[in-house]
């Protein structure tokens, strides 16, 4: 069995969404000798590296992340390129752009692949539970369509997930693990098992 890790690493190098909180990890308690005790503190947003929109993220009053079910993180997942309608997917669907060779530079914040109108609704018709993108968002800069779509659907959004590449089969079974945290998003740890 092999996993293949779609996952960011959170560091303060980390390059966050244009115009979101910064991420800061310090030392909330150093180490003063051999052994000694150890802290840090975090600041961050929570849309951080690859992290997943709950329905509170643009709809008001509805589900945060802690309300999600955990049964809908975890199964068959069909990989499929951005607006390419495919028979028989399953309940989580990645859609792989090819982005992510931009992660770490400016460039990869704008002018990124995004989903049609048309594709996302076939997926809400097809009743899926989640979607994961290799891109910093499933809407353009400043736009918010796509967003409102599935999370008026309870539909989870994965954004920003790494190693998309790796992902040469067609259907995987993955994992997409938020915190359990009364919040719009929460970074996930997000990976596959490539039997
Ligand atoms: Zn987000």
């Amino acid at each position: 069995m092999k996993i293949i890790d779609l996952t960011y690493t959170i560091n303060n190098s980390i390059k966050e969404y244009p115009e979101d909180p910064k991420t800061e990890i310090k030392y909330f308690k150093k180490p003063t000798q051999k052994d000694s005790l150890t802290l840090f503190e975090m600041r961050t947003g929570l849309h951080i590296g690859t992290h997943m929109d709950a329905p509170l993220h643009y709809i008001n009053n509805s589900k945060k992340i802690s309300d999600l079910n955990i049964e809908d993180f975890i199964g068959k997942t069909s990989v499929i390129k951005n607006n390419e309608f495919k028979n028989n997917i399953e309940k989580i669907v990645i859609i792989k752009t090819g982005w992510s060779k931009y992660w770490g530079n400016n460039k990869y914040f704008y002018n990124y692949p995004t989903p049609s109108i048309e594709f996302i609704q076939y997926l809400i018709n097809e009743n899926i539970k989640g979607i994961a993108i290799d891109t910093c968002s499933v809407d353009k800069n400043n736009e918010n369509t796509i967003h409102k779509m599935l999370l008026k659907n309870n539909i989870w959004i994965v954004e920003n997930i790494a190693n998309s590449e790796k992902l040469s089969k067609e259907k995987y079974e993955a994992y997409f693990i938020p915190l359990k945290i009364e919040t719009e998003a929460s970074p996930v740890r997000a990976y596959v098992i490539d039997k």
